[in-house]
């Protein structure tokens, strides 16, 4: 499992003005700042200085850059005074003057100074459990967590005037640095990301799975038409889903209303990780529970197996193979005051150790296993079996298959992401198109 610790770059503090502690967690946001000074070597200093002494106005962030250097003036579980509402947010600033061409973010310092931030960005990210995505002041008051601008906790909140960093800030560009430096923080190779063919179940061809991970995180809840509207998006992805953190009534209930238990077959409902079948495509022939972990109180719930053997209709010349759906252990509170706690690492074994039994079971019957779920950055595991292969690796959810010495071979056709600028939740859901074929004794897949 990789552990991403926060940054750690000179600190140059106190600050003059600081807050008490915050719990960052969640962290709600990451603020990006410019501060009205030049992007030369030296700048983020020259600010770490103005905040440990400044008198005339009570202000700070955690962190300053420049075009050579990182430093921090506040530490991340204390609150700078930087975007008001100040509490749970971690605040960075550019040394930008947040005036002229917007064609000065391409220059070479500017460019030096955003590949620095995305690094520190990542980390914060990864350490604190913030999406990485653009949340601008629509999203804030709808309670979005991600990275923000100044300008958009001003208009959200109105408690500042400050508009930096500026129109001409590459958001885009900047989102995908981070993203990219999140992704070689964990040591994983992200899965292509392929346009969506948003395309009715009915399409899928004789033979043939599209399996889809989806996690419709509810804490903090989200709004219902937003849980309606992700999974909705979802469904229209594939034909068979897997679905976590689906705890609630009302999520369930939701859940059968965009998909009517005329047109799938759900098993699993009563414990967060259901499996849903389109019936067109889908003969359920047994499906069962198991209970992977205890749970620990008050921090994390108890997490089930879901499985289910499944038979492809029209395609009697295919063995029947197992779906199983899974949630790890949540890492959703693991920031840095918790990163090195024994128990989850515990659990988290516990888990594989589980699953990796009963999906031996399987193996031994002769069925092929095809599965997913929501790994919590848990992709440094090895896999289940002999055999086991990852179709979608990295990020929050994977996807990945065993094939039984006797079972049906699995041919990967393509994978592909719904990202979470598409989504609410803030999971991306990912989906593999797979082919699913007889054994042929003497013929190489
Ligand atoms: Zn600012």
């Amino acid at each position: 499992m990789a552990r991403i610790q926060p940054p750690t770059p000179p600190y140059l503090g106190p600050a003059k003005y600081h807050g008490a502690g915050q719990t960052l967690k969640p962290c709600k946001r990451i603020v990006i700042h410019g501060t009205v000074s030049p992007c030369v070597p030296g700048g983020a200093r020259a600010i770490a200085r103005y905040f440990k002494t400044t008198v005339t106005r009570p202000s700070s962030a955690h962190y300053v850059i420049d075009p050579t250097e990182v430093v921090q003036v506040v530490g991340d579980h204390q609150v700078a005074y930087h975007a008001p509402p100040n509490t749970d947010t971690i605040g960075v600033e550019h040394c930008d003057p947040v005036s002229g061409p917007s064609s000065r973010w391409n220059d070479p310092a500017h460019q030096a100074m955003l590949k620095l931030s995305a690094q520190t960005v990542a980390r914060l990210c990864l350490a604190f459990d913030v999406p990485i995505r653009h949340v601008t002041a629509v999203g804030l008051r709808l309670g979005r967590r991600g990275i923000t601008g100044h300008y958009a906790v001003s208009l959200a909140w109105r408690q500042t005037s400050h508009t930096d960093p500026g129109a001409g800030f590459p958001w885009r560009r900047y989102i995908k640095a981070v993203k990219a430096e999140a992704a070689k923080l964990q040591g994983v190779v992200e899965a292509p990301v392929t346009p969506v063919p948003v395309l009715p179940p009915a399409h899928v061809q004789p033979c043939t799975m599209v399996m889809v991970t989806s996690n419709i995180k509810n804490n903090p809840d989200l709004p219902r038409p937003q849980v309606v509207h992700d999974i909705d998006a979802v469904r229209r992805l594939g034909g068979v889903l897997l679905w976590q953190e689906i705890a609630e009534q009302d999520d369930r209930d939701d859940l059968r209303k965009v998909c009517p238990d005329t047109e799938w077959e759900h098993v699993g409902l009563e414990q967060e990780v259901p499996l849903s079948f389109w019936r067109e495509n889908w003969q359920v022939l047994d499906h069962g529970t198991e209970l992977l972990h205890p749970g620990k109180a008050h921090v994390s719930p108890s997490r089930y197996v879901q499985w289910a053997k499944v038979q492809r209709k029209g395609s009697p010349e295919v063995p029947p193979v197992v779906v199983m759906n899974t949630h790890y252990v949540s890492g959703a509170f693991s920031h840095a005051g918790q990163l090195a706690e024994d128990w989850r690492d515990k659990m988290w074994n516990m888990a594989h150790a589980a699953q990796s039994t009963l999906v031996q079971r399987f193996l031994d019957q002769g069925l092929t296993v095809v599965g997913g779920g929501d790994f919590n950055r848990t992709g440094a595991w090895e896999g289940f079996a002999p055999g086991h292969r990852w179709l979608v690796h990295g990020g929050y959810d994977h996807l990945w298959t065993c094939e039984a010495p006797k079972g049906a071979r699995v041919r990967l056709e393509s994978t592909g992401t719904l990202g979470t600028d598409k989504l609410y939740t803030d999971h991306a859901a990912r989906w593999a198109h797979i082919t699913l074929l007889p054994l042929v004794e003497g013929v190489k897949r």
